[in-house]
């Protein structure tokens, strides 16, 4: 059965000591606690190898939020899918709204960099999710069904068994505005439904569903106790342990 996940995206927040700080105080808090979902810290990349040092990595599952799209050679400043993952890392954001919108990752790109995060043995959170004017036209079942038709329908049955998806509706993102439990329950139900089209019952049972958008310990328990609601992709609120242990308690 599929797995719920509490995530958080830090985003370009902390620098290195601050970013260990946090991840060694959630890694205290979580010590002696059972919770009833994985937990994953979404982390800049210099941060990686210290923040998966720093933690019960059987506890915590450490993230990346990006890589690249090309193995390896001449793409300066790049860090590639093999790096993370040789960090100890386990996950990678892609397809984050904030970089499609402000890096111009397009589906063709995020098709790329699935497979090389695939083939290094790491877990995508893919993220999808409608701009507040494709909601208001009511376009935003058909924007996420062709996102995710566009960067991973080519996959094969195997390794989409291998994805965590995240339906972030990008006027939720950082906007305090979240999305209503039923919101985001019938556009969950909708990707389910979208998946058992295209790959079948088992595998869309079994893949998790996240939302994100502007969760908090007030409303994540309301979020997550839809039916095909299987935790959170959380930005602000993973930023301190006061406000992301409640959230990872609220299952
Ligand atoms: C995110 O960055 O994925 C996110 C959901 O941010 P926030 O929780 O701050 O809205």
């Amino acid at each position: 059965m599929r797995k719920n996940i509490v995530a958080g995206n830090w985003k370009m927040n902390k620098n290195l000591q601050e970013g260990i700080e946090l991840a060694k105080e959630l890694n205290e808090a979580l010590k002696n606690k059972t919770v009833n979902c994985d937990v994953v810290i979404g982390t800049p990349f210099i941060h990686l190898a210290s923040v998966v040092n720093s933690v019960d990595t059987n506890k915590i599952g450490v993230s990346a939020q990006n890589c690249a799209d090309k193995e390896s050679g001449a793409y300066t400043g790049e860090v590639s899918a093999a790096m993370v993952a040789s960090t100890g890392a386990k996950y990678v954001i892609l397809g984050h709204s904030e970089r499609r919108a402000y890096y111009r990752e397009t589906p063709e790109t995020l098709k790329e960099k699935v497979k090389l995060a695939l083939a290094n043995g790491l877990t995508p959170i893919f993220c999808i999710g409608e701009v507040l004017e494709e909601r208001e036209s009511g376009k935003h079942f058909d924007v996420v069904k062709s996102q995710i038709e566009a960067s991973l329908f080519d996959l094969s049955p195997a390794d989409f068994g291998k994805i965590v998806l995240a339906y972030e509706p990008v006027w939720a993102i950082g906007t305090g505005k979240t999305a209503t439990a039923g919101q985001a329950q019938e556009m969950h139900a909708f990707i389910r439904k979208t998946l058992v089209e295209k790959y079948g019952k088992e595998i869309a049972d079994n893949t998790s569903i996240l939302y994100g958008g502007s969760a908090n310990a007030g409303n994540a328990k309301e979020l997550f106790s839809n039916p095909d609601v299987d935790g959170g992709l959380i930005g602000g609120a993973s930023l301190g342990v006061d406000k992301f242990m409640p959230i990872i308690e609220a299952f």
